[in-house]
């Protein structure tokens, strides 16, 4: 099985203000693009050949498992944020747990942004939701490690390796992050938090 790059479900300069052209241009078409042709590398010849990439990310180890569960978490990365603002739904099962556990979105918005900005080093910065009780919380993540390997479901995640943000602020992270907690997708949010159990995802 050959695993393709997945177009950006957005055109390169959909995300200015806060995320470049010239970032999205080298972030999916270099950085996303690298990792997905070095998993088509790495499974020649070996047991995950014809294997769907969750189930690689699920299952593997060492450069295997880095460059497979970075080419998933940049998927799910894209589709985490969006052009427009936008909000949860009121009264929709997303806005609901996330009042029940964060107490209102302005909070879980700095909750994701300070575990992001904390993470030392490359990482991910997530929203998740644990399908044992559907409770959310954020955690972050190091290098290429992923939630589903700890069964928990991500809802929403941002990147906070340098090359996600080094060309339009540098060093500066957390402006980053300012501007990225204003363009996340709370749509494909909801879809998450409603459809996805742990099963499912897993069987994807
Ligand atoms: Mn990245």
């Amino acid at each position: 099985m050959k695993h393709e790059l997945p177009a950006l479900p957005y055109s390169l300069d959909a995300l200015e203000p806060v995320i470049s052209a010239e970032t999205l241009q080298f972030h999916h078409g270099k950085h996303h693009r690298g990792y997905v042709d070095k998993v088509n590398e790495l499974i020649q010849g070996t047991e995950y050949i014809d294997m769907p990439l969750i189930e690689i990310l699920l299952k593997a180890d060492g450069p295997l498992f880095n460059n497979a569960a970075q080419a998933w978490n940049h998927s799910f990365y894209w589709q985490s944020m969006q052009s427009k603002q936008s909000l949860p739904r009121a009264g929709s099962p997303l806005s609901r747990a996330i009042d029940k556990d964060f107490g209102s979105i302005e909070k879980l918005r700095g909750e994701l942004k300070r575990i992001a900005a904390g993470q030392f080093g490359s990482g991910w910065g997530w929203l998740v939701k644990d399908d044992s009780n559907g409770r959310l919380s954020v955690m972050a993540t190091s290098n290429a490690e992923n939630p589903l390997r700890k069964r928990l479901i991500p809802i929403l995640t941002v990147d906070v390796w340098e090359h996600a943000y080094y060309i339009d602020y540098r060093n500066d992270r957390a402006k980053y992050l300012d501007g990225v907690m204003g363009l996340l997708n709370w749509e494909f949010a909801e879809r998450c938090f409603s459809e996805s159990t742990l099963s499912r995802t897993i069987a994807a």
